[in-house]
């Protein structure tokens, strides 16, 4: 089969990983017989760079009109004024946000998973650790508090900030459907993390997830408080699955998941809409201060691309390959730089790790 997938290498380190996972894409192509078409955009500074803007609307439809987004990183180093000495709307992250919104991705996944080899990286006692973790976080993405109404006026006087956080049953309803479809896939768990205790807007996720539950009978729901769960990523993380929440809570809650694998470089994302389309990008940022010397750790970004195959175009086997190849690599020893031990042996670069991977698909 034919695919359009768009590429969005961005700044900094984001060529170099891209092109990485673009090297692994084509070899999924060529073993599983697919035809993987790249149609390469330019957002962030670059795009700044070039048109005075971090994304156009040409830039924008191409992206509409393709399969699957892959996406490097954005941004450069905030002291860089030629892009960051300019109103927000026009700064390189700018360009995230109005990608985000124009293809309508409302659900943001993160998965949080300890490879056996990098136990040593993870901050948490060996204890805790057991025989490892492998969870998703499944975030909102559009609503809630960072999309309420917000104002900041003198109430008698004294100087007042209001922000507001409102849900209503469609939006929970449409994210529900997301997380439940994820675990169907997966353990078969979820759990949904709400402040239902204070808040009337968890009140309604608890009321709404309850009904999309009844169509996944095979699936347990699980209710947790976000204080508790923050607890509990941290005490005992092998006991989630999928962890759905809304976008505060998810913001938060995401990074801290992914510190618990301690490496950043090994952390894919994806976020989704209804359709099929989506954008799959790694959880760092573009890395200014390594860019351009081949050290990057490309391998969040060949994840991303597994996540791609996996949820966009429905191809699992060929996602299946990917992982199972990055395993592999990691198992025989080679590390990039930031997953190295000291003791370690098989450093390699940006290149060599995607070139390991694909050599193994
Ligand atoms: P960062 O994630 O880029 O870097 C943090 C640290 O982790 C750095 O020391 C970096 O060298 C290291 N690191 C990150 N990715 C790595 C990789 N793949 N391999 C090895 N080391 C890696 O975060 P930052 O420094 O806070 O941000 C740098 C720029 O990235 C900023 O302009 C920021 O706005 C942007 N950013 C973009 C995105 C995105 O495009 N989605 C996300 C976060 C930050």
């Amino acid at each position: 089969m034919a695919y359009n997938i768009t590429l969005i290498p961005g700044d900094g380190i984001g060529p170099e990983i891209v092109a990485e996972a673009v090297k692994v894409l084509d070899k999924v192509a060529d073993k599983f017989n697919h035809s993987f078409l790249f149609t390469k955009i330019l957002m962030g500074g670059c795009s700044i760079d070039e048109y005075g803007v971090p994304l156009t609307d040409e830039a924008i439809e191409i992206a509409k009109n393709s399969d699957a987004v892959l996406l490097g990183a954005v941004g450069g180093n905030v002291g860089n004024s030629r892009w960051y000495d300019v109103a927000p709307n026009l700064r390189p992250e700018a360009g995230l946000l109005k990608i985000r919104k124009e293809l309508q991705l409302f659900a943001n996944l993160r998965p949080a998973y300890l490879y056996k080899e990098l136990q040593k990286a993870c901050p948490l006692k060996e204890e805790i650790i057991g025989d490892g973790f492998d969870m998703v976080i499944v975030r909102e993405l559009t609503g809630g508090l960072y999309f309420g109404e917000r104002e900041t006026k003198k109430v008698n006087g004294v100087e007042t900030a209001i922000d507001t956080l409102s849900y209503n049953e469609n939006e929970i309803r449409r994210i529900a459907i997301k997380a439940f479809e994820i675990a169907m896939k997966r353990r078969k768990k979820v759990t949904l993390v709400d402040k239902a205790n204070v808040l009337d807007s968890s009140r309604l996720w608890r009321k709404v997830v309850a009904e999309v539950s009844k169509e996944y009978s095979e699936v347990e729901l699980v209710y947790m408080l976000v204080d508790n769960c923050a607890m509990q990523l941290v005490m005992n993380p092998a006991q989630f699955d999928v962890i759905l929440t809304e976008n505060m809570f998810g913001d938060i809650l995401s990074d801290e998941a992914s510190m618990i694998t301690g490496s950043i470089g090994m952390l894919s994302s994806a976020s989704l809409g209804k359709s099929k389309l989506g954008l799959y990008e790694p959880s760092h940022g573009s890395a200014p201060d390594i860019a351009g010397q081949n050290k990057a750790n490309p391998i969040a970004t060949i994840l991303s691309a597994a996540m791609l195959l996996r949820y966009s175009l429905n191809l699992t086997k060929e996602a299946d390959a990917i992982e199972e190849a990055v395993a592999k690599v990691l198992s025989e020893g080679y590390r990039t730089v930031d997953i190295a031990d000291s003791d370690c042996e098989k450093i390699v670069g940006t290149k060599e790790m995607g070139s390991l991977i694909a050599d193994r698909i």
